[in-house]
């Protein structure tokens, strides 16, 4: 078989580099052109350096022209970055705000169908097909994830179970009786759904689940040995955010699980230094920026996605892919000059054997130093372990952090439960330094 007749993928899945380069370069042109005509933003923006869209004559141009933040889309709220006029619009979403106010963002009818088509693919290359039947824990509303995620389901044709967030236990419930074999949702919501199956004395590993699909947050990969092990599935990771698209932006195939593939015939990524703007080498660790190259109501053009990452050769596809997510720039912790990032320490903890993957990070200040606790819990398993077991455990991991990090902490083990749960992205990190 050549690589261009795979069953059940688009053949731009398998395209050669040149076929990509060229489709790229068309709609790259296409989407400059209609950002500068339609968003007043974008064509002071270009105005300034003296650009036009006609100055891409090469996908390597694209670095000549400005980067799109967050900040953009908030100074023009709601919907001042919007390309088509308001009839022409059929859904609004805002981002949680997870970090700040809400961006609002904006899609037209032949955008719904294009993000159904892509996530439609992200599904199939996680395993899923007509023949699944599908919960989904992600969140509908303003959140990009439950509808999102959902026409692209039916895309595919599975059986939709679309349950949202919260109600722990009628997640199980409806798990137990539905017998879904795929499941999406925030990986911190999955080990939620997983306690409580426990909680009820019922063995996760004999679910009907077969595959889920997880995101919204980062994870790696010590998660994803708990997520298969405790619940006896094939887990993969689906990344996206709502400023370019919503989930499904990429999505790691079931074969490689090497990292989720960018669609890179939707959105050119680039890999940029944080501090510099300067594009890196394919490899580099940098931040992630993606142009969209079919979004009619929100082009965006190099926007600055705050992810702290790499972009890996193509495998499974003839995309490329994102490496490891390390962080958010913004989500950084400076604690007595050594950067630190939440996803490091959740490493740590999972190395930990007796504790579990619910933990919080709390920074606080004393005079001018900054102070970072962990507060974790125990296993299950070791619920009401005397405090010497808990003071090891804490031991274990204070030292794996001065180690590993370069960082002393002060460490909390807490029972099940302690820890607030969410039913979205988990608050990990509680801030209490004094704003300046
Ligand atoms: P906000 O969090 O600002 O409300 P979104 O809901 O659109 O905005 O979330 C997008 C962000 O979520 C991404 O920029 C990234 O930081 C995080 N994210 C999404 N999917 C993943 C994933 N698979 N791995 C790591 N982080 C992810």
């Amino acid at each position: 078989m050549t690589r261009n007749d795979r069953p059940g993928l688009e053949p731009i899945e398998t395209a050669s580099r040149d076929e990509i380069a060229a489709l790229q370069f068309a709609r790259l042109r296409a989407t400059l052109a209609h950002a500068y005509e339609r968003v007043p933003h974008y064509r002071e923006k270009f105005d300034s350096l003296g650009l036009v869209p006609d100055d891409l004559k090469s996908l390597a141009d694209l670095a000549k022209f400005p980067f799109t933040t967050k900040e953009d889309l908030r100074r023009t709220y709601p919907f001042g970055m919007f390309a088509v006029p308001m009839d022409d619009v059929v859904r609004i979403h805002a981002s949680s705000g997870t970090t700040g106010k809400p961006t609002v963002v904006g899609y037209t009818a032949k955008d719904i169908d294009t993000w159904a088509g892509i996530v439609a693919r992200s599904i199939r290359a996680a395993g899923g097909t007509r023949s699944d039947i599908f919960h989904i824990t992600h969140g509908y509303g303003l959140f990009t994830g439950g509808l999102g995620v959902h026409y692209g389901a039916e895309r595919v044709g599975m059986a939709v179970v679309p349950i949202s967030g919260g109600q722990t236990e009628r997640q199980v419930q409806l798990i137990q009786d539905f017998k879904p074999t795929m499941i999406i949702g925030t990986p911190s919501y999955m080990m939620n759904i997983i306690d409580e199956f426990e909680r009820q004395g019922l063995d996760p590993t004999q679910c009907s689940l077969k595959r889920g699909m997880f995101g919204a947050e980062p994870w790696g990969e010590g998660m994803r040995r708990e997520l298969e092990e405790r619940l006896g599935i094939d887990a993969t990771n689906l990344y996206g955010l709502s400023e370019v698209m919503g989930p499904g932006v990429a999505a790691e195939c079931i074969e490689s699980k090497d990292g989720p593939v960018v669609w890179e015939d939707h959105f050119y990524p680039e890999i940029i230094d944080p501090a510099t703007g300067a594009v890196l080498p394919d490899g580099s660790p940098g931040e992630l920026v993606f142009t969209s190259l079919t979004k009619e109501a929100l082009p965006v053009i190099r926007y600055r996605t705050k992810d702290l990452s790499s972009l890996q050769p193509p495998t499974a596809r003839s995309f490329r892919r994102i490496g490891k997510i390390t962080g958010r720039s913004d989500d950084m912790l400076i604690i007595r000059g050594v950067n630190v990032f939440p996803s490091q320490v959740e490493e740590l903890i999972l190395k930990t054997p007796k504790l579990s993957s619910h933990y919080q990070l709390e920074v606080t200040r004393r005079g001018h130093l900054d102070d970072l606790a962990v507060r974790v819990e125990l296993k299950p398993e070791h619920a009401g372990a005397p405090d010497a077991v808990r003071q090891a455990a804490a031991w274990e991991l204070q030292h794996h952090i001065k180690s590993y990090i370069g960082i002393s902490t002060k460490i909390e083990v807490v029972e099940q439960g302690g820890i607030e749960r969410s039913a979205g992205k988990a608050k990990r990190v509680i801030d209490k330094r004094p704003k300046e």
